[in-house]
């Protein structure tokens, strides 16, 4: 069986990811920095890499092939991720320290909340 997930560019990789969160084009263009045109042609290539006929189903092809949960980054979810394959989170490079702390700082301001 290919993998066709490994065909994909770091940046083309984000995107998908942020397309299967549920962001909107106009939402990774802005956390990303590009125009909406930049975020369509990177959806274009991703679509051709995988061979999907849609975004929808290019996030079904790369869930099937269990890329997407996997390599999940950036947050407290990715974070947890790593400790759980037994990696060094904080040696990630991805933003899974980032957003840990994010999640950590939001828990503490919960508790702060509540006392
Ligand atoms: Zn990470």
């Amino acid at each position: 069986m290919t993998r066709p997930m490994r065909a994909l560019t770091a940046r083309q990789l984000d995107v998908l990811k942020r397309i299967a969160d549920g962001q909107s084009w106009a939402q990774i263009g802005t956390d990303l920095g590009i125009t909406l045109g930049g975020v369509g042609s990177i959806n274009k290539q991703i679509l051709l890499k995988l061979g999907a006929a849609s975004s929808a189903h290019a996030v079904h092809l790369a869930h099937l092939a269990g890329v997407l949960r996997r390599e999940r980054h950036g947050d407290h979810a990715g974070f947890a991720a790593h400790v759980r394959r037994g990696e060094d989170p904080w040696a990630c490079t991805q933003g899974c320290p980032e957003g840990e702390r994010a999640y950590r700082a939001e828990r503490r301001q919960h508790r702060k909340e509540a006392a």
